[in-house]
Parts: structure tokens; C-alpha cells; sequence
């Protein structure tokens, strides 16, 4: 396979999923959730793709190579930075209703114009306003796509984002985006904490129905099992009892709380 940029680290990780990884810190140390995980997965006809990413370098060449002359769809598991910066090179791209609005104008990445990677250059050149996809189209809970052999079906989760969807496949994978991975968490204000704990006992639910499912995150580490969804849903309900030890941390305009496991920047 000619894939001719080093950004982007191709895997086949199944016949029908491929993983495309792009280290996020190369544009701000801040992020240290390397890698961002891309998922590709193919059906007999139609092919999804889960997110663009930074949209530093042409993600869609590659992309083609991968499905040949299948159809391809693409989502947005939603509006943060990092995973819809490439949607410009693809015509159409879903994301959830609630965050239409925010994918579809140009996309102000200003708060990385300090940022001591040059790699910002590639921003600098779009004036920092990254330009969205033609067409952006809304998703809802309950959503079905058939891609050909495997169904795909849209979750909404609320919490991490107003529009995060995770994605249930027939084929037995739930793609988790931000919901949950193993890495540096952000989370919404405290008040909104209940949201955040009812989206991952709605996703431990679904391991509880299924114990074969496998997870995979959208950063670092997969594929992974329901002891990510109870990890993080038993911190975040301890958040309570560390909230002495917050401490201000601004880039993310966020307080920075750790545990053993997790370290969780609440917005403010
Ligand atoms: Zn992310």
C-alpha cells in the first residue's frame, strides 16, 4: 500500500476495520492523548469513516486507497478540534444535531497561535479559521446505517460534548469516541456530571447485554473492555470527594484533578 505520509500510522486491525492514527501533541504538548484514533470500517457496499481529524495533511488519498470503489460515508463523533478539522476534503459529513452548527462554519483554531510546534505553521497559513465540509448533515439517537454485512447503529452520549454519539456495530464493536478512553479526560462543568454518568451506564449497560463487545476509543489504547466504562464512571463519582485538591489550569480555561488512574480537567 502507498500511504506516502508519515503523519498518518495505518493498521489493518480486522478484515473489515482498518485504524488510522494521527498524534495530536505534534500541534500543542498540551495534548498528551496520543495517538487520536481514526476508524475506518468496511462493508460488502458502503464505508464509514469515524472523524478527520486535524486536518493537517490529506487524509481522503488515503482513505480512497483503502476502500477501493465502495461508497464512504463519514461521521464526526463530535465538534473538538481534533477530530473534524479534515472534513473540508470530504463533500458530506454527519455529526449529531446538536453540534451541526458548530462544524459548519470555519473552524477557529486561534488558541494554538502560541503553540511551540511549528506544525502550526499549516494553520497559520488558513489564518487559523479552518475551513468546514460543503454539506453537514445531522445525526440522531437510534440512527441505523448499512454498510453491506455490518449495521451500524448511532448512540447518542451526551456529556464529554452536547452531540458525542458512540457507535454500536453489528459486528460487535462499540466505537467510543471521547466518551471514554484511557487518557487525560475533559470534562463539562461539575453541574453537568450527571449527564456524564448517565451516558457511561447507558454504554455499561450495552457490555452488560453483549459481554463479547469490544470498545474502541477514539485516543490511545484499544481495543478495550466495560473495565474502561466502570474505571471512569467510578473517578468521575469520586471527583466529589478530591474537589480540595482541583487546581486552575488555563490553557483549557479548566480545573485539573488526578487519581490514580485518570487525570480529569473540568470546565470551569
Ligand atoms: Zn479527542
Amino acid at each position: 500500500m502507498s500511504i506516502d505520509n508519515p503523519h498518518f500510522e495505518v493498521s489493518k486491525h480486522k478484515n473489515y476495520l482498518y485504524v488510522i492514527k494521527e498524534n495530536i501533541s505534534l500541534v500543542h504538548p498540551v495534548y498528551t492523548n496520543d495517538p487520536l484514533n481514526l476508524y475506518l470500517l468496511l462493508g460488502s457496499h458502503t464505508a464509514l469513516l469515524l472523524d478527520t481529524g486535524c486536518g493537517l495533511f490529506p487524509l481522503k488519498p488515503i482513505v480512497d486507497e483503502l476502500i477501493g470503489k465502495k461508497k464512504l460515508i463519514v461521521f464526526n463523533t463530535h465538534y473538538h478540534w481534533d477530530h473534524p478539522l479534515g472534513n473540508v476534503e470530504f463533500g458530506e459529513v454527519y455529526i449529531h444535531e446538536n453540534e451541526v452548527n458548530l462544524v459548519s462554519k470555519p473552524y477557529d483554531v486561534s488558541y494554538f497561535k502560541d503553540s511551540p510546534n511549528e506544525i502550526v505553521e499549516i494553520y497559520r497559513k488558513q489564518d487559523f479559521l479552518i475551513p468546514p465540509a460543503k454539506t453537514i448533515k445531522p445525526l440522531k439517537d437510534g440512527d441505523m446505517f448499512d454498510l453491506g454485512e455490518i449495521e451500524v447503529k448511532i448512540i447518542h452520549c451526551p456529556g464529554h460534548s452536547p452531540g458525542s454519539i458512540c457507535l454500536l456495530t453489528s459486528t460487535g464493536e462499540l466505537f467510543t469516541s471521547d466518551v471514554a478512553y484511557y487518557g487525560d479526560q475533559f470534562l463539562p462543568k461539575r453541574e453537568n456530571f450527571p449527564k456524564v454518568l448517565k451516558t457511561l451506564s447507558k454504554l455499561i449497560e450495552l457490555c452488560e447485554k453483549d459481554k463479547n463487545l469490544e470498545l474502541y476509543p477514539s485516543h490511545r489504547q484499544y481495543p478495550c473492555d466495560k473495565t474502561l466504562l466502570t474505571d471512569l464512571y467510578n473517578g468521575i463519582e469520586n471527583i466529589e470527594n478530591l474537589w480540595d485538591t482541583k487546581k486552575a489550569f488555563d490553557f483549557f480555561e479548566a480545573w485539573q484533578i488526578d487519581d490514580d488512574k485518570f487525570r480529569y480537567f473540568i470546565s470551569r
